[in-house]
C-alpha cells in the first residue's frame, strides 16, 4: 500500500498502487489485479480525478517509451507513460514539438488524453486531442480497442476527456508540427481593467499563437493584470540555456499564501513587471512551464493542501461574469496567487466530457481555509452554472454534481463507453460509481 496525494494535496489515502511495466504485460497485469481501479499518471490532476483511496491504482509511468518518431511526417508513436517533458527534450531538437502543450510538461500522454489538455493557444490549435490520430486502450477484461478519429471513433472520443474511465490508454499517435528552435518571441503587457484585457486578447489572437495572462483578483472591479503574448521564434543562434530546477524545500507548518502574503505579492509581481515589460526571446521551457522550474511547489500552501477552480463561461457573458467572480473573492477576503485568465477560441473538442469550448477561462487557486474557502467555491458554482459554463475536471475536487451535470450536457452519451472495472474518487461523487 503507498500513500497518494494529488497536486492539491487536499487527502492523502493509501492506495493499492500496481506499476504497469509494459503495454503488453499491462493487460494481464489488469485482468489479475483487484478492481475498481484507475490508471494514474504523473498524479498532475488538482482534485480526485486520479484518486480511488484504498483502492487500486495503476501506475503507467514506467510506461514510456517513445516507440518510433518519422522525421519526415512529424507522427510519434509512444507508450502512454512518457510525459511531455520527454517528448519535447528529446524531439524539439530535432525540429519537431507538440503542438499544444499545458502549463506543466511533468504530464503523461495518458493524463493529456484523458483530460484532454488545452495550452495557451487554444485559439489557434485546438486542445491535445486534436492532434491524436490514434489510441490503445485496454478495458479491464482485456480487450484491446484501437480508435482514432476514424476507426471506432465512438471510442476516440469517449476516452478523449474521458477522465480515465473508458479503459487504461497503453499507447497513442500523435502529430507533432514542426519548429525552428527552442524560442519564443514574447510580448508582456500590463492591463489596468477587464476592457483592456478584452480588447489586447482580441487584438492578439489573429497574429499571436500563445495568449495567456495573470491577475490580481484581489481588487474586484478594478483587476489588473499582465497579458503575455508569443510567437515560436524562427532560427535563432541562442545557446540553449542550462537547466537549473529547484525543490521547494520543506512543507510548511501554515500555507505561506494568505491574507498578509498575498496583496503583497500581487502588488510586487504586477508593478515589477510592468516596469520591465518588453519584447524578449524566451527558451520555451520558461515560457510554457514557469513553474516547472520549482518541483514541489505545492507544498507552500502547507499540509492542509489548496483547492484549484478553473470555469469557462460564454464569451459574450464573459466579461460580466469575470467580474462577478472577481468582486465575490474580493468580498470574501480569499486570495488567489496563480489567477489566470484567457480566452479559448471558437471550436469545441469532439471528446464527449472534453473541458475547452469557446469563452472565457478563469482558473484560480485557493489555500484550503476549509469552511470559508468552500463558501466561496459554492458561491464561484453559483455564477459559473447561471452563465451556463463549466467547471475543468482535472482541477476539480468538490463541485456538486447538479453542476457537473448542467456544465456537461454530453455525459449521457459517455455512460455507455465506463469501463465496470473502473472507478476514482471523482466517479464515484460525480457518477455514483
Ligand atoms: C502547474 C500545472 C499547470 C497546469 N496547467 C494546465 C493547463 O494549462 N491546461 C490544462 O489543460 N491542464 C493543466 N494542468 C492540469 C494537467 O495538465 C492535467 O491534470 C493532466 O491530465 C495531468 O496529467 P498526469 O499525467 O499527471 O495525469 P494524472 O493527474 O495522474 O491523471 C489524470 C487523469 O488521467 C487519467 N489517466 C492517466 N493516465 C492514463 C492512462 N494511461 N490511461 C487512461 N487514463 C489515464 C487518470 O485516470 C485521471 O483521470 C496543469 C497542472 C499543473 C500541476
Amino acid at each position: 500500500m503507498k500513500n497518494v496525494q494529488a497536486w492539491g494535496r487536499l487527502s492523502n489515502t493509501e492506495h493499492h498502487a500496481i506499476p504497469l511495466i509494459t503495454p503488453s504485460q499491462a493487460s494481464r497485469q489488469i485482468q489479475h489485479g483487484s478492481f475498481p481501479g484507475i490508471a494514474h499518471g504523473m498524479g498532475r490532476s488538482y482534485g480526485d480525478v486520479a484518486l480511488n483511496g484504498n483502492g487500486t491504482l495503476w501506475l503507467t509511468t514506467a510506461m514510456n517509451h517513445l516507440m518510433s518518431f518519422d522525421l519526415n511526417t512529424g507522427i510519434l508513436h509512444c507508450e502512454a507513460g512518457a510525459t511531455l517533458q520527454d517528448i519535447h527534450r528529446t524531439l524539439i531538437p530535432q525540429g519537431w514539438m507538440l503542438p499544444v502543450t499545458p502549463g506543466t510538461q511533468m504530464i503523461t500522454v495518458g493524463g493529456a488524453i484523458a483530460n484532454d489538455v488545452h495550452g495557451k493557444n487554444h485559439h489557434a490549435f485546438g486542445s491535445f486531442g486534436d492532434h491524436v490520430l490514434q489510441i490503445k486502450l485496454v478495458r479491464t477484461d482485456g480487450e484491446i480497442i484501437e480508435c482514432s478519429k476514424t476507426e471506432r471513433a465512438d471510442w476516440f472520443y469517449a476516452t478523449l476527456g474521458g477522465i480515465g474511465l473508458t479503459g487504461i490508454i497503453l499507447e497513442a499517435k500523435i502529430q507533432l508540427r514542426p519548429v525552428q528552435s527552442s524560442w519564443i518571441d514574447a510580448e508582456t503587457i500590463p492591463y489596468h481593467n477587464l476592457d483592456e484585457f478584452f480588447s489586447l486578447s482580441d487584438s492578439s489572437e489573429p497574429d499571436w499563437e500563445y495568449t495567456v495572462s495573470w491577475i490580481d483578483c484581489m481588487n474586484g472591479a478594478n483587476a489588473k493584470g499582465l497579458f503575455s503574448r508569443g510567437n515560436l521564434a524562427s532560427m535563432s543562434t541562442q545557446a540553449e540555456p542550462e537547466i537549473n530546477d529547484k525543490t521547494f524545500p520543506i512543507t510548511p507548518p501554515i500555507s505561506l499564501v494568505n491574507k498578509l502574503s498575498l496583496p503583497l505579492f500581487n502588488f510586487a509581481y504586477f508593478h515589477g513587471n510592468s516596469l520591465k515589460s518588453q519584447s524578449q526571446k524566451v527558451h520555451y521551457e520558461p515560457f510554457f512551464y514557469p513553474l516547472d522550474a520549482m518541483h514541489e511547489w505545492n507544498k507552500m500552501y502547507g499540509p492542509k493542501g489548496f483547492y484549484q477552480y478553473q470555469s469557462v463561461v460564454p464569451k459574450e457573458i464573459g466579461k460580466e461574469v469575470t467580474q462577478e467572480m472577481l468582486n465575490a473573492i474580493k468580498k470574501s477576503g480569499e486570495g488567489s496567487f496563480l489567477a489566470v485568465l484567457k480566452t479559448f477560441g471558437d471550436r469545441e473538442s469532439g471528446g464527449l466530457l472534453s473541458f475547452p469550448k469557446s469563452g472565457v477561462t478563469l482558473a484560480l487557486d485557493f489555500p484550503n481555509r476549509g469552511e470559508k474557502t468552500l463558501k466561496l467555491l459554492n458561491e464561484l458554482d453559483h455564477i459559473v452554472e447561471q452563465a451556463q459554463g463549466r467547471l475543468y475536471l482535472a482541477k476539480d475536487a468538490r463541485m456538486p454534481r447538479s453542476l457537473f451535470e448542467a456544465g456537461y450536457p454530453r455525459l449521457n452519451e459517455f455512460l455507455k463507453y465506463r469501463d465496470p472495472g473502473i472507478s476514482s474518487e471523482m466517479s464515484r461523487r460525480l457518477l455514483g460509481a
